[in-house]
């Protein structure tokens, strides 16, 4: 035991005293670590790393902010310098070079940006708070912009479409972004439906008469005719002489109602002298077309015979003389207001507003509320046929049906044609007249020569028998065959 620590000791001494083979070592081992140093350096790369990665999206408009990078060779670091740019405000690929150089070697790296469009096109609807859409029509379109970040207006690109009280609005840009909005239709009516009467505004009856309703039409903006809703409500009495109204109402579904009213005076007919027993015919001188400045002096000449006639009178030219004719004990009838045929025959709502015109006239005037009448031209005509076929067929009906009585004639004196003098008016009245238990003598007062044969042909009835009487709805109506 003693002699082996004794050895191991004597073999330490011996190494201290040969110290230059470990200086030689050591160099070797330095030098070769050089070596390992400079070969490690001249086959290391240079590394380059990019933040933000390889391949890059910006979007269109949008700054491009570098992310930059950096080099490095082992544990060396190296400047990077970088080539290239961004066009934020083009779409496109762009490319970055990046290089790095160390110890004569250098590195190089790309980038691709991509500058891209992915935001959609805005639609924008123009509304307005005070327009709406009828219920059952077409929405109107109120207006709409489209606009897009990088395409500008596209508004007339914008594809439109309408299902279900909702419309859509749908938009694409250039690089496929698209867009779709809706609107919802609002319905609504505010317009109060057009409500008009037929005939006139006010309406005279006679004495235990029925009202025959002219008629109304309503009109609603949104429903059409909806004059089957117009609610008739009225006070008419037709036994007491005295003014009714009648109110027609109507609502639409939005509830907007119109209301109108229509006057009805029932007043007491004109009272007629009755027609005693005559010993030959009754003549009734009838006078159409007037009254004229012939008049008055016809007046005079019935008066000085006490004979009594009947004028149908026309509501143009001032019609006057009416008190006359009503005082005279003659019977105040209907010709026409207007006269004009084209007008009066277009249609029955037409021919019916003339005739209670004229009718309010005399009433106006006289306070004699007349129903009898005669059609211009006659039942007979055949002018009528030129504005409306078969009008004459329905309104000789129509008339009666409203409570009035027409006339024709029987005589006609011809002074509207052929006749051109008294004398020739004279001699037609009485060949025409002779023989006959009724005749209903056709003349007109509007000619002096016509005027002026009166008295002879009184004269005549008188010495032969014959009573002149006026009209009144039970008289003779020696009504014409009808030809329209
Ligand atoms: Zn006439």
């Amino acid at each position: 035991m003693d002699d082996t620590i004794a050895r191991r000791r004597s073999r330490h001494s011996r190494k201290k005293t040969r110290p230059v083979p470990y200086v030689l070592a050591g160099g070797i081992a330095l030098l070769i670590l050089i070596i390992v140093a400079v070969v490690a350096l001249s086959t290391a790369q240079v590394k380059l790393v990019l933040a933000g990665g390889g391949e890059m999206t910006v979007e269109y408009g949008q700054p491009y902010t570098e992310p930059g990078a950096s080099a490095s060779l082992l544990f060396f670091k190296a400047d990077v310098v970088s080539q290239g740019e961004v066009t934020a405000d083009k779409l496109g690929s762009y490319k970055i070079t990046y290089s790095a150089s160390f110890f004569g070697k250098t590195t190089t790296v790309e980038r691709k940006v991509n500058v891209v469009d992915t935001t959609a096109p805005v639609i924008t609807l123009i509304h307005n708070d005070n327009a709406f859409t009828l219920p059952g029509h077409t929405y109107e379109e109120e207006g709409f912009v489209a606009e897009d970040n990088h395409d500008g207006d596209i508004t007339d690109r914008v594809q439109r479409m309408v299902d279900n009280g909702i419309v859509y609005y749908y938009v694409k840009d250039d690089s496929g972004n698209e867009t779709t909005v809706e609107r919802k239709i609002v319905y609504n009516d505010i317009t109060a439906p057009e409500l008009t009467l037929k005939g006139n505004a006010t309406v005279y009856v006679v004495t235990g008469k029925d009202f025959v309703e002219p008629g109304y039409t309503a009109i609603d903006d949104a429903e059409g005719d909806i004059s089957a809703k117009v609610e008739v409500t009225t006070d008419f009495n037709k036994n007491t002489p005295g003014t009714y109204t009648v109110t027609y109402k109507v609502t639409d579904n939005y509830g907007n109602a119109t209301e109108v009213t229509r006057k009805i005076v029932v007043s007491n007919a004109q009272q007629q002298q009755p027609v005693g027993d005559p010993v030959g015919g009754v003549i009734y001188l009838t006078f159409d077309d007037g009254p004229s400045q012939h008049t008055l002096r016809l007046l005079e000449v019935l008066d000085k015979y006490d004979v009594k006639a009947t004028f149908f009178v026309v509501g143009t030219a001032g019609i006057g003389y009416l008190d006359e004719i009503a005082a005279g004990g003659h019977a105040l009838a209907i010709h026409s207001n207007t006269h004009e045929y084209s007008e009066i025959y277009a249609n029955e709502d037409a021919f019916f507003a003339d005739l209670y015109a004229i009718q309010e006239k005399i009433y106006q005037r006289t306070g004699v509320l007349t129903t009898l009448m005669r059609f211009p031209g006659g039942s007979s005509n055949a002018i009528s046929k030129n504005y409306n076929v078969g009008i004459m067929t329905r309104l000789t009906k129509a008339v009666e049906e409203r409570g009035f009585t027409y006339f024709d004639w029987n005589v006609d004196s011809k002074d509207a044609g052929g006749a051109k003098t008294a004398d020739e008016v004279y001699q037609n009245v009485i060949n025409g007249c002779r023989n006959k238990k009724a005749s209903v003598v056709l003349q007109h007062d509007i000619h002096g020569y016509s005027v002026d044969a009166v008295e002879r042909i009184i004269q005549w009835g008188l010495a032969n028998g014959y009573t002149f009487a006026a009209l009144t709805p039970d008289s003779p109506t020696a009504h014409h065959p009808i030809n329209n």
